[in-house]
This record gives C-alpha cells, sequence and structure tokens, in this order.
C-alpha cells in the first residue's frame, strides 16, 4: 500500500524498462528523494547508469519479476509491451501504476480503437485483419490508399506499410508480424500534436500544452512547444486527453498522439501510457517536467501544474550522423543537451536531445525553427542548420 500522504522520500519505486524514458524518471524520482530499481534484460543501458538498485532479466522471467516486486514499494513503466502473465504477476504482488488494464489496452491498437470510440473520441477509420479475407472486406470499406499495421509490438514506424493498392495490401500482409494487423484509412492530416496528461489517484489530472511534431524517416525529429494552432484547437485537444484519462481511471502519465486533420478535426492515433519523446521539452521549459509529474502521481504525491515558462523547441539526436553534432551543440550557447549514455550510436537510434527555450509568444514560424537552432556547424549540410 502506498500511504494517504504519498511515498515517504527513501523508498523505492520500481521502473519497467532501461531506456532513456527510466533515464530520466529516475533522475526525477531522485530528486524527490526516492530510489529507483530498473528492470531490463539489458546491462548499463539508459537507466540503470543513474539508479540505485537493478534487475537484469528478460521481461517473462517470473521468477526475476517476483523478486524485484519483492524489492520495491510501487511500480511503473517506461516499457509497455510486458507480456500479460508477467502483469498480472506484478499486479498481484504491489501497487502497478499506471494499471494493467491500461496497458492492456495500449499494446493492442485494435482494443485501443475499441475503448477510443466507445469512449466518444474519433479515430482513423479502421477494420481488423485477422486473414487475406477480413483485409478483403477491410479494403471495400475504407478503400486505398491505407496503412496496414500491426495490432502489437510497432514503433517508430515499424510494423506498418503505407499500401496503395490490392497487390501490395497482400504482400504487405504476408510481410508484416505479428498477426493480427488492422487496417487504417490514411488521414490527410496538416499537423500532428501530442498531449501529455497526469492523473494522481485522488482523480485530479494537469495536462501540458498540446505540442507539434516532426517525423523524418517515421522517428520523431522535431518537437515545437506550444504546437502553433489555434488557441480553440490546443483546448480541444486538451479536453481529450483529460477525457481518455479518465475513461481509462489512470493513475500515472498518459501521452495522446493525435492527427489535426486538414479540415480541423482532431483524430487520437495512439495511446502511451509513460513519458513520452514529445515531452522532453519540459525538463527545460517547466518547472515541473513530465518525468517529475510522472513519478509524483505514481507515487501518490500531490500534482502541481503543467504549467511551461518558456517556448521550446526539442530536437532529438538520432543515429551517428546527427550524434556527430555533438560538440557544436556542447559549443552553441542557448542548446541545453541531453545525452542518454548510449554506448553505440547505431542508424535509427535515440542518442540524446537538445532543447531551446524561447520567451513565452516567442516561438519562430513555420519555416524559422531549424535556423533559429542555430548549430554552428552540421554534419550534412544540406539540413540547413547552421
Ligand atoms: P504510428 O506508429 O501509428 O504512430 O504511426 C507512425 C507515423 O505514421 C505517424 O506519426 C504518422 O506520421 C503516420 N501515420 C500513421 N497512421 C496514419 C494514418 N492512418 N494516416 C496517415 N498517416 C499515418
Amino acid at each position: 500500500m502506498i500511504p494517504a500522504g504519498g511515498l515517504p522520500p527513501g523508498r523505492v519505486i520500481g521502473i519497467i524498462g532501461g531506456g532513456q524514458l527510466g533515464r530520466m524518471s529516475a533522475m526525477a524520482a531522485a530528486r524527490l528523494g526516492y530510489k529507483c530499481h530498473i528492470f531490463s534484460p539489458e546491462i548499463d543501458g539508459p537507466a540503470a547508469q543513474v539508479a540505485a538498485h537493478g534487475t537484469v532479466a528478460a521481461y517473462d522471467d517470473l521468477v526475476a519479476l517476483r523478486k524485484f516486486a519483492g524489492e520495491v514499494d510501487v511500480i511503473t513503466f517506461e516499457f509497455e509491451n510486458l507480456p500479460a502473465d508477467a502483469l498480472a504477476l506484478l499486479a498481484s504482488l504491489k501497487p502497478v501504476r499506471p494499471g494493467p488494464e491500461i496497458l492492456r489496452i495500449s499494446q493492442d491498437r485494435l482494443l485501443e480503437k475499441r475503448f477510443l470510440n466507445d469512449s466518444g473520441v474519433a479515430t482513423a477509420p479502421s477494420a481488423p485483419v485477422h486473414d487475406l479475407d477480413e483485409l478483403a472486406v477491410a479494403i471495400d470499406r475504407l478503400g486505398l490508399p491505407g496503412i496496414l499495421k500491426t495490432t502489437r509490438l510497432g514503433y517508430d514506424g515499424k510494423g506498418q506499410q503505407f499500401v496503395r493498392d490490392a497487390e501490395e495490401a497482400a504482400s504487405a500482409y504476408q510481410a508484416l508480424s505479428p498477426k493480427p494487423l488492422v487496417l487504417e484509412g490514411l488521414v490527410n492530416f496538416a499537423a500532428e500534436i501530442s498531449v501529455i496528461v497526469a492523473r494522481g489517484a485522488d482523480g485530479t489530472a494537469v495536462a501540458f500544452d498540446p505540442v507539434e511534431n516532426r517525423h523524418r524517416d517515421h522517428i520523431l525529429d522535431m518537437t515545437l512547444a506550444p504546437a502553433p494552432l489555434p488557441v480553440e484547437l490546443l483546448a480541444e485537444a486538451g479536453e481529450i486527453a483529460r477525457h481518455v484519462a479518465a475513461k481509462l481511471d489512470l493513475i500515472g502519465l498518459l501521452a495522446v498522439e493525435m492527427f489535426v486533420t486538414a479540415a480541423g478535426g482532431l483524430l487520437v492515433n495512439e495511446l502511451a501510457p509513460r513519458p513520452h519523446n514529445s515531452g522532453h521539452w519540459t525538463i527545460d521549459a517547466c518547472p515541473a517536467s513530465q518525468f517529475d509529474l510522472h513519478i509524483r502521481a505514481v507515487a501518490g504525491l500531490p500534482l502541481p501544474p503543467a504549467v511551461r515558462h518558456a517556448d521550446a523547441v526539442m530536437k532529438n539526436l538520432v543515429g551517428p550522423e546527427e550524434m556527430a553534432l555533438w560538440p557544436d551543440i556542447l559549443g552553441t550557447p542557448g542548446l541545453i543537451p541531453h545525452h542518454y549514455g548510449k554506448a553505440e550510436a547505431r542508424p535509427g537510434r535515440k542518442m540524446g536531445h537538445f532543447t531551446r527555450l524561447f520567451p513565452k509568444g516567442g516561438l519562430p514560424g513555420a519555416f524559422g525553427i531549424e535556423d533559429s537552432l542555430r548549430l554552428r556547424a552540421a554534419a550534412d549540410p544540406s539540413k540547413n542548420y547552421s
């Protein structure tokens, strides 16, 4: 049990997953006097480097999970694809925040869409695809082009394929795994945004301003905070995120990714019940970051407002090409660097990020963002950062 006033300092928060989200969560936990115990298959990963305790074991190692649960006061996640029996075991032993039902929904695109639609939240049109017959039915219903996605284990554009015609859909069906799949109608979006909401055990919810996310090669490249969109639309996005958090009975943190359609509507694309890459800017631009709110919600502490004292741009550093910029980033006044401590910069791997702050209301216009990052030199001159 977690005491009514929240977990006292000195207690241990168990985190499933050992990457950069766990690292930044553990750093926020340390500021509040907590220790973290990282459960991850990886030795010396980003989170383990900054945490007091660690278990190195597979996510389906029930013996190791049981021992881990015995050594922590509350359990949370930075990696949400834990097998169902592992989740059930943990939940039988210690408070798990967010709860197992939320993870079950967010692990499965079909369950997630059904939950959202049942909660009155619009998503891209979609249809389940368990076999080739169902694929034909889905194509009839939604038309093409579309995107065929695995229902589970997809991330950063993995586990999905853009399909133009029935032939492409059939070969994508064979190629994608694990099955089942889901066919989504192609959304003609004007922007991709996300909202991060924290909700405490007493039902109090706070949400950061919606941000715009720009991707490159299916990986988040930049986040603009706040999203340069009309205030009414931003307010509506915030309302949707709070509504979803309440419907899920969330205790913890939730990122809600949405499309802003060309017609000005909002469609929810994905839910992530954990800290999110599009919230990293909050470390530098907010008195309490997404990681502070995550830890506070999980520990049962009161939630401070999710306010910002600055506008911000966050730029991810992905793979060896962008990590080659590191010395320039360190040498450029105004850029705030974050390194995840990963030993090897493999292509497509998120190695770090940097943030640049602007006075509130001072975010450069759509075409000034990249110039505003003002790197002195760039590994790839075509990126035009200099
Ligand atoms: P996801 O893994 O669902 O977050 O998708 C990765 C990216 O693919 C999104 O950020 C979008 O840029 C794009 N995408 C996904 N689903 C759709 C869709 N139904 N229509 C248009 N673009 C999509």
